[in-house]
This record gives structure tokens, C-alpha cells and sequence, in this order.
């Protein structure tokens, strides 16, 4: 199938064969058509599959259709969990719309409101907007989306995860009821699955990669060792495994602060990027890792998470995730387009029951590597397993303490 087949109009075309886009991806060739007939959606899909494209191509297309009103009126909205993922929504629009004449505009929180509060008054088409900044502007008028005809949730569930739910509630009363509305999630938990139905009519479902599989094109390697190894472990593969540059995922801000300290100073030009960074270091650590002028990008969940570089061969999982969905989410950052990546992951003794989350999850054994310089010991098993065992007693006795006082 090519975008032909998808009856796109040139100006979309053009635009798409600058790009080098030559077909569309599935979740692609089974959204635009839907869209395009203006139906509702509701589609599972993660990052590095094309859905950003799979919502913009149709949106750039139905705008482009009608007469731009005068003033002109905001009638698409995309909300995004991150900055990250809204600047690069908004660098999708710019790109696949570069000859519509339909004007876009970013807006987050974290900048000053001054430029988009220009560009706001000058008069826009489509807005990209995380939740938080998209409030404020409503609150102290800079925005009127009482003509919003397209509305756009992107990472659906990972906005939930982050809070943002009475915020998209907020948003929803401000847009008009009468609406097309296209839902994105990788998961469909429970609760993301009641926001949908509650916001969406009759939508076209479409589903590629389901989050409990691993895209084929990723190597996953499994290196048990110790929590105090680990860092060293690190050392060794990025000294002996030609690893050019790598995404390394921490669970906590202060983890991965102090692990790209450690990496600096054995001479190893690593960044840390995490939520209490300000956006313009954010950006800017973005750049030089894209530029391979950082070789190693530490990062927590949430600011990895939209982060979309090309090439990227390694991921490196320095910590177990607690949710067996975002070892999924944290691997496929590699092995994308068809190229091949390898995600590499440090288990600690203490951290098998994650492990152990994550096959169930997709069903497979990750592949252990045995052959490296800080194995685990059969001794380390056995003090993890006596430990944890110590903390449920504890715990038990804890809670029969409590009831016994009542
Ligand atoms: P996304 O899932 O939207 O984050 O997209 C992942 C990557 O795929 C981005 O770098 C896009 O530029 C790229 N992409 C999207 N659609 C296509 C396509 N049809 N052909 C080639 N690359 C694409």
C-alpha cells in the first residue's frame, strides 16, 4: 500500500515524499481512512509505530478542506503528557503540513508565555499543548477553543499516570461536545479504557503491537549482578561492546543525577535528563545526545518517555521498572524502523519478582548473559530471598499489631 492509496492530496504527498516516507505504517493505513471519514478512534499504539502521523496526516487533510475561518480559530487540539512529546508533535505537523498553509503552534509550560501568547493572538490552526500551560492561557484568556472541531489525546495513558486527568477534564468542557475525538494509548488499562469510552462515539478501534510484545528487532540481553556492580558493569560494556551511545533508564531522579556524575568522572560523557531539569537544559541535553556529542543519556521513565532518537542501537536498563509495561515501553526506543537494537537489562538479586513481572508480561525469558566480570553468586539469591522474606514476615506482624490495637 502506498499514501496514494489513502486518497492524501498533494500538498500532503509532497510533503510525505520529502520526509522519504515511502508507505505507510499499519497503524497508519488503518487510522487515516477512519479519520479521514471522520470517525472516532481508539488506538493502541506505542511510540515508533507512526502514530503521530497517523493523527496528523488526516487532521492537516480535513482542515485543509474547508475555507480557514476569519479570525482564524484553533480547530484541532492535541494534548500530550510531556514537553518533549508536544515539541515533536508539533515538529510532525510542521513537517507534514508544510503546504497546507495551516498554522501550528506548540505550547508547554516552563517558557515564557510571551511567544506563544503572540503567536496565539496572531491566530493558529492547529495547537499541540500539554495540559498544565493549555490551562493557564484558558484561564487568563490568550485561548478560545470553542471552535475545535479535532481533539487529540496522545499517550492517553501516560497522562493518566501522570495526573492529568482532572486537567483533561477541564479541557473537555471547554471544547465543543459536538467533536471528533481521536484517543492514543500503548495500554488499555481499566482506567484508561473508561476515559475513552466516556469521550469517544462509536470509534473505529485499531490496535498495532500490543504492549505485552517486544518488537522483534530488539535483542534482549540479561545481566544479573549486584546493585553495587552495576556501575562498573556499565563501564565494561561501554568500553568492550562498541556501544556508541546509549539510553541508560534509572527509577529516580536522584539515581540518575548521581549515575551520570559517576560516568563523567570516569571520563565517559553522560547527561542526566528528568522532570526537575529545566526545559531549556532538557532541550539542549536532547541535542547534544542526538549530536552523539553526549554518548550516554540517563534518564527517569517520564522524561524518556517521547524522547524519539533515531539510530538508537542501545538501551540499557540500569534499574528493573516497577510496571512490567515499562520495560516494554523503555525497550522499544531501540530497534525501530526495521533497524536492530539491543536492550540490555541489570537485574540485582532483590529485583527477580520485576524480572519475573516482566516475562509474564511478554511471555519470554529474557536471555541471561553469563559471561561478564560481576556475576551474582548463588549466595546473593539466597540473602535477597531471605531478606525479602524477613520484610513480608515484618510486615505481617506489622499489620497484626495494627488490627490487634483497634
Ligand atoms: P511515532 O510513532 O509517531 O513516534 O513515529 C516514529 C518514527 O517513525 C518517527 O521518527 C517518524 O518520523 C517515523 N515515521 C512515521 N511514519 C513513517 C512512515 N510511513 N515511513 C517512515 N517513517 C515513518
Amino acid at each position: 500500500m502506498t499514501f496514494n492509496d489513502l486518497h492524501l492530496i498533494t500538498p500532503i504527498l509532497q510533503a510525505l515524499e520529502q520526509e522519504g516516507y515511502t508507505q505507510p505504517t499499519p497503524i497508519q493505513q488503518q487510522a487515516i481512512p477512519a479519520v479521514l471519514q471522520g470517525r472516532d478512534l481508539l488506538a493502541t499504539a506505542q511510540t515508533g509505530t507512526g502514530k503521530t502521523a497517523a493523527f496528523a496526516i488526516p487532521i492537516l487533510q480535513l482542515l485543509h478542506r474547508q475555507a480557514i475561518p476569519a479570525p482564524r480559530a484553533i480547530r484541532a487540539l492535541v494534548l500530550t503528557p510531556t514537553r518533549e512529546l508536544a515539541s515533536q508533535v508539533g515538529d510532525s505537523f510542521a513537517a507534514y503540513g508544510r503546504y497546507t498553509g495551516l498554522k501550528q503552534l506548540v505550547v508547554y509550560g516552563g517558557v515564557p508565555y510571551k511567544m506563544q501568547t503572540e503567536a496565539l493572538q496572531a491566530g493558529i490552526d492547529i495547537l499541540v499543548a500539554t495540559p498544565g500551560r493549555l490551562l493557564d492561557l484558558l484561564d487568563q484568556g490568550f485561548v478560545d477553543l470553542k471552535q475545535v472541531q479535532l481533539l487529540v489525546l496522545d499517550e492517553a495513558d501516560r497522562m493518566l499516570d501522570m495526573g492529568f486527568l482532572p486537567d483533561i477534564r477541564r479541557v473537555l468542557q471547554a471544547i465543543p461536545e459536538k467533536r471528533q475525538t481521536l484517543f492514543f494509548s500503548a495500554t488499555m488499562a481499566p482506567e484508561v479504557s473508561k476515559l475513552a469510552k466516556k469521550i469517544l462515539t462509536e470509534p473505529v478501534s485499531v490496535e498495532v503491537t500490543p504492549v505485552s510484545s517486544t518488537a522483534g528487532t530488539i535483542r534482549q540481553e540479561l545481566y544479573y549482578v549486584k546493585k553495587a556492580n552495576k556501575t562498573p558493569l556499565l563501564l565494561h560494556l561501554l568500553q568492550h561492546k562498541g556501544i556508541d551511545r546509549t539510553l541508560v533508564f534509572m527509577r529516580t531522579k536522584e539515581g540518575a543525577d548521581k549515575l551520570a556524575k559517576e560516568l563523567n568522572a570516569a571520563g565517559i560523557a553522560a547527561e542526566a535528563i528528568h522532570a526537575d531539569r529545566a526545559q531549556r537544559d532538557r532541550e539542549r541535553v536532547l541535542e547534544s545526545f542526538k549530536h552523539s556529542e553526549t554518548r550516554v543519556l540517563v534518564a527517569t521513565d517520564v522524561a524518556a518517555r517521547g524522547i524519539d532518537v533515531e539510530d538508537l542501537s542501545y538501551v540499557i536498563n540500569y534499574e528493573l521498572p516497577f510496571e512490567p509495561e515499562t520495560y516494554v515501553h523503555r525497550i522499544g526506543r531501540t530497534g525501530r524502523a526495521g533497524n536492530m537494537g539491543t536492550a540490555v537489562t541489570f537485574c540485582g538479586a532483590s529485583e527477580t519478582p520485576l524480572l519475573i513481572a516482566i516475562q509474564n508480561l511478554t511471555g519470554k525469558a529474557i536471555p541471561v548473559v553469563d559471561q561478564h566480570p560481576y556475576p551474582l553468586s548463588a549466595q546473593d539469591f539466597i540473602e535477597a530471598a531471605e531478606s525479602s522474606s524477613a520484610k513480608n514476615s515484618n510486615k505481617k506482624s506489622a499489620g497484626k499489631g495494627k488490627r490487634g490495637r483497634r
